[in-house]
């Protein structure tokens, strides 16, 4: 079985620095893209490599502990399908005091998590310096409810607001900036056609509603099975995504913003 953990730290440094390397020299493929005009330069990840057949769900804000728990009954019935989560720090804490263990337990099915801010605040309205201390908050929250630590790998900027703050907080904690390239979300009739036009290596963007928990996740995950295309964390789409661009890759040419190369 494979999920998030079975990428070491060591490894998602490597390959990152490697795909950065690769973004300087012009090598860029449709999913992971450097900003050429920002110096500071940083990846922001919309969806992995289209000739496998595997997707990634994402489910953001999760503040309502009893649709979490729907989720998590639901995912009982699809024991191969793994999802990731964008809860904001806040959500963390609130539904973990009314469900103790909630997230810890969502981690140990193989799921993953990524930071989506503390506070939900717009990243455009926030400095660098403001963005970093919320990152750290929102850390702080992940290992309070969590007895683990897990890797955190993934960033989704509230309101798909990706400013050049956000990017900067990013690359100085070695986080992927993750967008998506299909949304799922909403009245079923509108997202129905979304989720038919589906295509290898989707990152897929739902909300912690009833709506899209109870309705459209059923209803997208009997399609991916009809279509043989697996749910896989995001940190398996993206591996899969930057070892095809990079080729392994190599940490010679540079090193992954201020992080050094790992031995
Ligand atoms: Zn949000």
């Amino acid at each position: 079985m494979s999920n998030s953990n079975h990428f070491s730290r060591r490894d998602f440094l490597k390959l990152s620095s490697a795909s950065f390397a690769a973004g300087l020299l012009g090598v860029y493929t449709p999913g992971v893209l450097a900003r050429e005009t920002e110096p500071e330069s940083f990846q922001a990840f919309f969806h992995g490599r289209r000739d496998q057949a595997q997707v990634a769900l994402s489910y953001d804000d999760c503040h309502l502990v009893h649709i979490l728990q729907n989720l998590e009954k639901l995912l009982r019935d699809y024991p191969e399908v793994r999802v990731t989560f964008f809860p904001t720090g806040e959500a963390l804490l609130t539904t973990n005091d009314k469900d103790a263990g909630i997230w810890q337990r969502f981690l140990e099915g193989g799921h993953e998590i990524g930071s989506h801010t503390f506070d939900h605040v717009n990243p455009d309205v926030r400095s660098t310096e403001n963005l970093m201390e919320d990152q750290a908050k929102w850390v702080g929250a992940l290992h309070q409810v969590t007895e683990s630590r897990p890797p955190v790998r993934f960033a989704r900027p509230p309101y798909g607001s990706s400013s050049p703050t956000y990017g900067r907080m990013c690359a100085s904690k070695g986080l992927v900036s993750t967008m998506w390239s299909a949304s799922w979300g909403g009245e079923l009739e509108l997202a129905r056609k979304n989720m038919e036009a589906v295509e290898n290596g989707d990152v897929i963007l739902m909300h912690t509603s009833t709506q899209d928990v109870e309705t459209n996740t059923p209803f997208g995950l009997d399609l991916l099975t009809e279509r043989g295309i697996r749910a896989v964390t995001l940190s398996e789409l993206y591996f899969a995504t930057v070892k095809e661009t990079i080729g392994g890759g190599s940490c010679d040419t540079t090193s992954y913003h201020s992080q050094s190369c790992p031995e």
